[in-house]
């Protein structure tokens, strides 16, 4: 498994160091920065469509193809139609001879696919495997391969929107499934592979309704494995915990007037103080940052005006201005006084802010991986028995797992991909089938050591 990280690794490397060498000058010399960038863009482009003389005849084999006649399906946002997703499960279920359940929890066109590998043991807890099916849209003029065309380049890289981000997760634990039946493998426990819809737009008739299904609590889940993010470096990350989410809205009311006037207590002198305090916190987090080299953006509080809205016309002092904030809140904030302190900027702005929240995550639990967690305990050790190298963190962005932890239920994100060029939600998202087999592989040893916990 080495040898073969190396070879890997080495092209991976190259492109990843190209990429922020251009980065450098783009930064550097700012005059030439449009030339430079259309320059990079040409480059890139140039790059992904070199050939190399991989033999890929090894590689077009028969999960390969499974992987990309998943990813063939456009289940893109918005207003997706599952039915050929819910389809494509079926037929590997049947192939596998495995049951699947097809719920709903508040909306006939979202299924939440359920496909079981019963364990050996099925009354102990099982293991939930989760794959969102959806992917976000694309912008096709930017890709160098259609987008849901799946294509395969001389150098083994699939394209398509949603090989990182995450149909490569779900294919592989089927993978895995097959694998272990080949060889005659029972596991302890009973694997429930989760295949839910929605997750990019919140999961709200996906995965947030259906943990308060009486289906979900059939499955008696123990412990829930999700979606993590690649690395462009050799670390595998395990994500033990999220920040809490806040959508917040302040509807700033204040004297209205004549444009010519200097009148006191105006929407917009309000705002201005709001402005101030969110931003030099802002600038204290973004210091943190600078300060731990360690740290990446899940240890931090990241504060966003992401709308500002008001007026009537320019000559009018408007009576109501109101802020968008998108505010990720770190994991040692106290939270209630956070909000107890936002509270106090508004008076000091004047008073008369309506707060509205348009999201509120509730705090979640974090996933202790520590000796207390026997789940934790066999999935270190199905790394370890690997020699991966490993880092515990926190996730930046929200996924469906936090729906999980808010029930207590110890909960992972991983995914298997290193050395390879962080393409979530970006353009020419693609993964290679080195990469895709190699996950197939880590993902058998950790479900070997987790589900015979
Ligand atoms: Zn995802």
């Amino acid at each position: 498994m080495k040898d073969f990280n190396t070879v890997y690794c080495r092209k991976a490397k190259f492109t990843i160091r190209a990429q922020r060498r251009i980065q450098f000058i783009i930064n550097r010399y700012s005059v030439w920065k449009i030339f430079i960038f259309s320059l990079k863009e040409s480059v890139c482009k140039l790059y992904l469509k070199e050939s190399h003389e991989i033999n890929l005849s090894k590689m077009a084999n028969k999960e390969i193809e499974i992987f990309r006649e998943f990813l063939r399906i456009p289940s893109v946002h918005p207003n997706i139609n599952y039915d050929s997703c819910v389809q494509f499960l079926k037929k590997q279920a049947e192939s596998l001879n495995l049951p699947l359940k097809v719920n709903f929890a508040g909306d006939p066109t979202k299924p939440i696919v359920v496909i079981t590998f019963e364990g050996s043991q099925p009354e102990l807890s099982s293991i939930m495997l989760n794959c969102h099916m959806d992917v976000v849209p694309v912008d096709e003029d930017k890709w160098v391969h259609p987008p849901f065309s799946a294509h395969m380049d001389e150098e083994g890289r699939i394209f398509a929107r949603g090989s990182q981000d995450m149909k490569c997760l779900g294919t592989q634990y089927l993978a895995v499934i097959r694998e272990l039946q080949k060889s005659g493998t029972k596991l302890k426990r009973t694997l429930h592979l989760t295949f839910v819809p929605d997750e990019e737009i919140g999961g709200k008739f996906g995965m947030q309704a259906f943990v308060h299904t009486t289906a979900f609590k059939d499955l008696n889940i123990g412990f829930a494995i999700d979606e993590g993010t690649p690395e462009e470096d050799d670390v595998y990350k395990v994500y033990f915990a999220e920040r809490t989410m806040w959508h917040i809205h302040f509807h700033i009311n204040g004297t209205a007037g004549h444009g010519s006037r200097l009148l006191e207590n105006t929407a917009a002198e309000k705002a201005k103080y709001l402005i101030n305090k969110f931003s030099e916190l802002r600038a204290r987090e973004a210091k943190k940052l600078i300060d731990n080299p360690d740290f990446t953006d899940g240890d931090v509080t990241s504060i966003n005006l992401t709308r500002l809205d008001g007026g009537v016309q320019t000559n009018v002092i408007p009576s109501k201005i109101s802020l968008g904030y998108d505010i990720r809140i770190a994991l040692e904030v106290d939270i209630p006084e956070f909000e107890k302190e936002i509270q106090k900027w508004c008076e000091e702005a004047g008073g008369d802010i309506e707060i509205v929240f348009e999201i509120k995550e509730p705090v979640t639990e974090r996933t202790k991986l520590d000796n207390t967690n026997i789940y934790w305990t066999a999935f270190k050790q199905g790394l370890e028995s690997m020699k991966l190298k490993h880092k515990a963190r926190v996730m930046a962005g929200g996924t469906d797992i936090q729906y999980l932890r808010a029930l207590n239920i110890p909960a992972i994100g991983f995914s298997p991909i290193i050395n390879t060029p962080v393409l979530l939600h970006d353009h020419n998202e693609f993964l290679t089938a080195e990469m895709y087999l190699l996950g197939i592989k880590i993902w058998k040893e950790i479900l070997m050591e987790v589900a015979n916990v």
